[in-house]
């Protein structure tokens, strides 16, 4: 059987791919390697202390989700109900530095205000840094849901650094601390970050951050069944070895198994290194090519995962994301070191019925772990498990040093590696959000989701802005490609207009 489209990887961008064609009509086939779908939004069990709980791998929280707001828009779009639980708005990020803390507050305005208390002698850099990152979000087409926009196309938005752009406003050094303290929701320096992606990123984070109910499978299964309804397929189990193309268009796919499935279409909604492996050598230019196949990875994620026990008080502790950071400069998180307190993003979604569960996100390096590149999850010796020991115990130092109320009270289930991360989701070094959305690789340097084959294109968070909203959009803006873009975010826009 020829199915219309076939898309490679059933994270969000895939699925979301997915479901937008079929809506125009198409029958697409998503194709997994894994035995369970939605890639980094996928979650896991453990047995704890309490009982056996099940954790999130990359749905910690998600922004814009507010009636109205992007994210929002895209799930309406979509056809799926997603259950978000809006985080506090006074304080839903708090960030911890040795020189004192900071709450960051929901919405631009409030942001600014803060920061004015903060760095009371810097409001006109704080006004210019806010209306800059407005202006960003409002010039990127898919964010505001604006054909007309020409952010894509702005080179400044994409060529000028965060650094550069902050020495240009000459703010103190508190005050840049305060500003780049997220970057771990990108994960890269601030020399090293475009514009475009720290306001894409921060800038859904502060407009409408929630906690999805349920973590991660309560987006991959209404998108799951949502495709099916639309009389598309998934597949599990299913990891493709190469795309086939006769002449110059992609005819289908080969998966390891040697089976050939046929498609008039193929997306590869995956890391743009696998990308790179499973396209035929000559569908970009060399340059493009060489620069997938050796685009730097983020920096490691090391998450440990747990349960706070009932007696704490959590008054002032949940509902928020604690940002720990052993330095005043946040590109510490990139410098990760053996020796602790180590960073940590702490998250605590909403309890539930169950116990309250709790995960703090370090960094770690590829290379600490890479002597156990050939072994498998669960399968690998006691070095590797002191290893793990001892970041654990660097990042729950941090965690005990910064957030009172929690110590004495975590018990540590798991944590999950960089190797990890490469076995769950095909990240070839385990980076957090893959390959690093830095000046390298973006704008001009980045991904093209056309290749030089009919019918063959790249998508997902690699070739995009990380995250949820940044994978989302990916897969809409690939289906775009293949539709017609502006007719596509017209029809969104349309469609989801709450007016
Ligand atoms: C630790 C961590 C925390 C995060 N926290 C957040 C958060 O709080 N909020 C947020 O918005 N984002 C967060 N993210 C990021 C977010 O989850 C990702 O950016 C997003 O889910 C990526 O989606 P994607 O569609 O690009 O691809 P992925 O989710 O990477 O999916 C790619 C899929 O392709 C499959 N695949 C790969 N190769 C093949 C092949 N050859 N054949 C078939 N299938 C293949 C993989 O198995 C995988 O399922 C986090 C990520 C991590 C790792």
């Amino acid at each position: 059987m020829t199915h219309s489209t076939i898309i490679v990887g059933s994270g969000i961008s895939g699925l979301s791919a997915a479901i937008v064609l079929a809506k125009h009509g198409r029958t697409p086939l998503v194709l997994e390697a894994h035995n369970i779908p939605g890639g980094c939004m996928q979650m896991f069990q453990r047995r704890g202390p309490d009982g056996v709980c099940r954790f999130d791998t990359g749905v910690h929280y998600v922004g814009s989700l507010y009636p109205g707001q992007i994210m929002w828009r895209l799930f309406r779009y979509l056809g799926v109900s997603i259950p978000g639980v809006p985080l506090a708005r006074d304080c839903f990020d708090r960030i911890s530095l040795p020189s004192g803390e900071f709450c960051v507050p929901v919405g631009w305005d409030n942001v600014a205000a803060a920061l004015k208390r903060e760095c009371g002698n810097e409001p006109d850099a704080i006004d210019a840094y806010v209306a800059k990152m407005r202006h960003v979000e409002a010039a990127l087409s898919w964010h505001a849901l604006n054909p007309e926009a020409d952010g894509a196309y702005d080179r400044e938005l994409f060529e000028t650094s965060l650094e550069q752009f902050l020495s240009g406003l000459g703010v103190s050094p508190r005050l840049r601390s305060l500003i780049c303290a997220q970057s771990s929701l990108y994960a890269v320096r601030a020399a090293e970050v475009p514009l475009a992606i720290h306001a894409a990123v921060i800038g859904s984070a502060v407009e409408g951050p929630h906690y999805i109910e349920g973590g991660g499978d309560a987006i991959t299964k209404p998108l799951v069944a949502r495709l099916r309804e639309l009389g598309g397929e998934l597949r599990l189990r299913a990891p493709v070895a190469r795309v086939l193309v006769d002449g110059d268009r992609a005819v289908g796919v080969e998966l390891s198994g040697g089976e050939v499935i046929s498609g008039d279409e193929v997306i590869l909604a995956v890391h743009p290194r696998v990308a790179a492996r499973l396209l035929p050598e000559d569908a970009y230019r060399t340059a493009l090519r060489q620069r997938m196949a050796s685009a730097p990875e983020c920096v490691g994620a090391f998450v440990v995962y747990g349960t706070v026990s009932p007696d704490a008080d959590l008054t002032g502790v949940t509902g928020r994301n604690h940002y720990l950071l052993r330095d005043d400069d946040p590109d510490c998180f990139y410098e990760p070191q053996l020796d602790g307190p180590g960073d940590a993003i702490v998250n605590l979604p909403p309890a539930g019925n169950g116990p309250q569960l709790f995960s703090a996100m370090g960094s770690a390096r590829w290379e600490w772990f890479e002597r156990w590149s050939d072994t498998r999850t669960l399968k690998r010796d006691a070095e590797y498990k002191a290893l793990k020991d001892r970041i654990t115990a660097n990042i729950v130092a941090m965690v005990q040093q910064r957030i009172p109320a929690l110590r004495g009270h975590l018990n540590v289930v798991d944590a999950s590696t960089p190797l990890t991360l490469r076995d769950y989701a095909g990240y070839p070094q385990g980076g957090v959000y893959g390959v690093q959305p830095s000046l390298r690789a973006q704008g001009r340097n980045g991904v093209r989701r056309r290749t030089r084959y009919a019918g063959l294109y790249v998508t997902g968070a690699g070739t995009g802005t990380p995250g949820i909203l940044g994978a989302c959009v990916t897969g809409f803006g690939v289906a775009g490609t293949i539709l017609g873009t502006d007719e596509l975010i017209s029809e969104v826009r349309q469609a989801t207009d709450l007016s």
